[in-house]
């Protein structure tokens, strides 16, 4: 048995092993969908500057730091669930209790673009 947090993402492994060395800009996100569970882990650590670098600069004029803070900080983030994954995008369910306690469900598709060797989250279909 460890103490280590299992990682917010859902993977089996310590959140230590997981999202924190991409959180931390330690290590950049191989992959889209890891880099889509490590969004989610910063959401449910309110860590806006790794949600702000990773979105395409193309992207960010729809954004400002305060809406992602008070989003990522408005909800409790209970759990990830991926749907389906290719190269580039990702759905996924992110289940989260709102502000008034109510258990919600975001259920997103998402697109992502690689560039300069780095992930970034370019925009999203949702209801
Ligand atoms: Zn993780």
């Amino acid at each position: 048995m460890n103490n280590l947090i299992r990682c917010f993402c859902g993977s089996a492994i310590s959140f230590q092993d997981c999202c924190q060395k991409y959180n931390d800009g330690i290590q950049k996100a191989p992959t889209a969908l890891a880099l889509m569970k490590s969004r989610y882990s910063a959401y449910a650590t309110h860590n806006v500057d790794y949600l702000w670098n990773t979105t395409h600069v193309s992207q960010r004029k729809y954004y400002s730091k305060e809406e992602i803070l008070h989003w990522a900080k408005a909800n409790q983030w209970q759990k990830l669930e991926i749907i389906s994954a290719t190269e580039n995008t990702v759905e996924f369910k992110a289940y989260f209790l709102d502000e008034n306690m109510l258990n919600q469900v975001h259920h997103e598709f998402s697109t992502f673009k690689q560039e300069n060797g780095s992930w970034f989250y370019v925009n999203g279909k949702f209801e």
